[in-house]
């Protein structure tokens, strides 16, 4: 029986497709080696988004190739999606396996089927029906992009957008939950925009309605929505549906308004500030997270400052910080002037000093407060802690004697730090 080995980069919806190909293998016999083993096969399913995933992409091929050079090397994700050519040229690569193929890998590989033309038409029917080594699972339902932010190159490795069909995530959320997975995260590539293609058409809070009603003890997250995609009608159903997490991932990038309009970003700092305090005036202890993108071309200290004070009003939970990486084909590849690595780095740490201090003030509001957990760690860390995340996304860590504990629990916030938030069992 042949072995395969997966190395994912990037995002939810990278890590959904590794494990519909993960079933996809299993399925057709072969087995997954443990990660010490050798295997036949080495599937890599890459990302693009900076320079820096492009490397590492590349330093993965070379370091299979080094280690097993008797095993197949099969490149895919959105790095073969741009760079088909260097990486089918890289040693030991046996196939470059494009995006919109990944639901036929095993009988391209066993050359049952040849790789469909690059263009990307409909959604690409994949499914799962659990997630390895995860205590939730990612749902994928959206697929590309065509907002075309000027340092993006997401939107010419996905293509436009495309939405998966509600009866199909239907049954697969079913699955999921009957299976014991307490948490789903919805996830796509520009989420927000589910449906929009589709006739009627459709929108997210649609599909949302349809997933909440199905029987189950489990909870949903959604995994990032664009400012221009949180409406109303959206804040109002995860305010009002118990099953739904009181949190949102909001991408702002930056909180100056020069800098958003060279970004191409559709929004305002005033217009984001405002969709922030809406959703917190109607859904009370609701959590904000963020993506900053420090070091645009021509981000000069004001702008920074900018960006700096407006986090300071919208108390992120969380802020994921992105020095900025030049993408070739963007838009944003021929804007100047660049900002020094060095001045990216500062301000880079300067924002990680902010989202720890914002991140703090806002745990703090949960002080002596209950919430529920899923559990991460079963199995005792040390002296009987464990891990898991509440429905606002505060990692906690959770005191109890009972040796093991799991699913979601019911915790009372009783410490705060800069770095922890304690809880114990009730
Ligand atoms: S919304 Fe902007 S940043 Fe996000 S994938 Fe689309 S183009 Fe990229």
């Amino acid at each position: 029986m042949k072995k395969f080995s997966f190395y994912t980069l990037g995002c939810k919806v990278n890590q959904y497709e590794t494990q519909a190909m993960r079933e996809a293998f299993i399925r057709a016999g072969y087995i997954e080696a443990n990660p010490l083993d050798r295997a036949d096969l080495y599937i890599i399913n890459t990302c693009t988004v900076t320079a820096k995933a492009d490397k590492e992409c590349r330093r993965l091929i070379r370091k299979v190739n080094r280690c097993n050079p008797a095993a197949k090397v099969i490149v895919t994700g959105c790095y073969a999606e741009s760079d088909e050519d260097v990486l089918g040229r890289m040693q030991g690569v046996y196939k470059v396996i494009k995006n919109n193929a990944k639901d036929s890998i095993v009988d391209i590989i066993e050359s049952r089927k040849d790789m469909t033309d690059s263009k990307v038409i409909g959604y690409t029917p994949l499914s799962v029906s659990g997630f390895k080594d995860h205590s939730k699972a990612f749902v994928k339902i959206q697929d590309g992009c065509d907002n075309f932010c000027s340092y993006c190159k997401i939107p010419f490795v996905r293509g436009k957008p495309r939405s998966r069909d509600i009866d199909s995530t239907l049954k697969e959320v079913r699955q999921l939950v009957s299976s014991g997975y307490k948490e789903i995260v919805l996830s796509g590539i520009c989420l927000g925009v589910w449906g929009k293609e589709l006739r009627g058409p459709r929108e997210l809070p649609d599909i949302i309605e349809k997933i909440v009603d199905i029987d189950g003890d489990f909870r949903l997250r959604l995994s990032s929505i664009e400012p221009a995609n949180l409406n109303e009608r959206l804040i109002d159903l995860v305010q009002s549906e118990h099953k739904l997490c009181k949190h949102f991932h909001i991408p702002l990038q930056s909180g100056d308004d020069r800098i958003l309009s060279a970004m191409n970003r559709p929004y305002t700092s005033k217009g984001y500030l405002g969709l922030i305090d809406l959703v917190r005036d109607k859904i009370e202890g609701v959590s904000i997270t963020t993506d900053v993108l420090v070091g645009f071309p021509g981000e000069s200290d004001s702008c920074f400052q900018n960006t700096c004070d407006l986090l300071e009003a919208i108390q992120p939970l969380r802020i994921h910080i992105f020095p900025y990486s030049r993408r070739p084909g963007t838009m944003a590849a021929e804007m100047g002037p660049d900002i020094p690595r060095g001045i990216i780095k500062d301000r880079a740490r300067r924002l990680q000093a902010l989202a720890v201090e914002k991140s703090h003030e806002f745990r703090k509001t949960f002080l002596g407060k209950t919430t529920n957990v899923l559990v991460e760690n079963e199995r005792n860390l040390s002296d009987g802690l464990f891990q898991g995340y509440d429905d606002r996304y505060i990692k906690i860590v959770i005191k109890s004697d009972a040796g093991r504990c799991r699913g979601i629990v019911s915790v009372r916030v009783d410490g705060v730090d800069s770095d922890h938030t304690w809880g114990t069992i009730i």
